[in-house]
């Protein structure tokens, strides 16, 4: 294995490095393999063997699945999908803005849609980030609505005409920010504060200032926070006590959601969350290239098989 050329900065030069296929599978091993000891994957020996006509490590072990690619035990498993197809596509999701749609990845890299929403899915499961603790300082939480009929409302009329579950079309989400800091999204139940306090402890520090607006289910936290609220039926902002930096990321995640993504359905939501969260929390320390680095560093031990995905029995095409 050689690699030619530097480790790519942009999206042009990494479309150029990546169709070199021994620069492919140089960027992951090392990502994977850190310290440069290649792993069997299903032995967990460390005593195996290159075989380089093949790009494969034979292990020495004797087992089933004794030959291994470097897509064996990562999200690239079982994918006919070249290395470059799928390295491009990680770029572009780890780092366009809004997100970007199989019809785009359909276009850009030559697989069919079908193909690149598959590809999408479990690119975004690699984008799925541990928990990363807790959230302190100045914490906004907030509730918004997604899909549906809801989804062309204006905000305002949003929250006058639905109340409690919010309606069997629209899916609840729950969002935490820190101001200046990490978000924290995720699907709900209902607007309860059975569904909703029970995250805020679990992810906002004791003794942190919690900003929310006056939705009853935020009662009672005050024990735990220092609590303002906002009334939104008289003002948006009164000097600290705003909920400015979640509408914010609620916005940037509808324009990704309504602009890039035609439809998405309830039950797929959370990895489109996921997936702008990643983008977000990684907004400031990380650039283009940094992003990528950290979401292939990701990749290894998570699967999403077609059935999985989509509740169905079938096989992904190969192209
Ligand atoms: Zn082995």
């Amino acid at each position: 294995m050689t690699s030619q050329t530097q480790e790519p900065k942009t999206l042009q030069q990494a479309i150029v490095y990546f169709s070199n296929s021994d620069n492919c599978l140089m960027y992951l091993v090392e990502r994977r393999w850190p310290d440069g000891v290649v792993i069997c994957p299903t032995c967990g020996s460390n005593n195996v063997g290159f075989v380089a006509s093949r790009r494969v490590w034979q292990c020495k072990t004797r087992h089933p699945k004794s030959q291994f690619s470097i897509k064996v035990g990562t999200i690239f498993e079982d994918s006919p999908i070249s290395l470059d197809k799928w390295l491009c596509a990680m770029w572009m999701l780890a780092n366009c803005k809004n997100g970007i749609s199989s019809y785009e990845i359909h276009r850009g890299l030559g697989v069919t849609q079908k193909t690149a929403w598959f590809m999408l899915q479990r690119i975004r499961l690699a984008l799925q980030s541990d928990d990363g603790g807790m959230l302190g300082g100045e914490v906004e939480v907030d509730e918004t609505f997604i899909g549906g009929k809801a989804r062309n409302m204006h905000v305002a009329t949003k929250k006058r005409r639905i109340t409690g579950t919010g309606g069997k079309d629209k899916t609840i989400v729950f969002g935490m920010v820190e101001r200046g800091g990490k978000v924290k999204t995720q699907v709900v139940s209902s607007r309860k504060r059975d569904s909703l306090q029970p995250e805020i402890r679990k992810h906002v520090e004791a003794g942190a200032a919690l900003y929310s607006d006056e939705l009853r289910s935020y009662n009672g936290l005050e024990g735990d926070y220092a609590h303002q609220v906002i009334n939104h039926a008289v003002k948006y902002v009164d000097g600290m006590i705003h909920t400015n930096s979640m509408e914010n990321y609620w916005s940037l995640l509808k324009r990704g959601i309504n602009g890039t993504y035609v439809s998405v359905e309830p039950f797929h939501l959370f990895r489109y969350l996921d997936e702008q969260s990643f983008r977000y929390n990684n907004r400031k320390e990380l650039n283009d290239a940094g992003r990528f680095d950290l979401a292939v560093s990701q990749i290894v031990g998570k699967r999403l098989t077609y059935k999985e995905v989509t509740g169905k029995v079938d096989k992904i095409s190969g192209h």
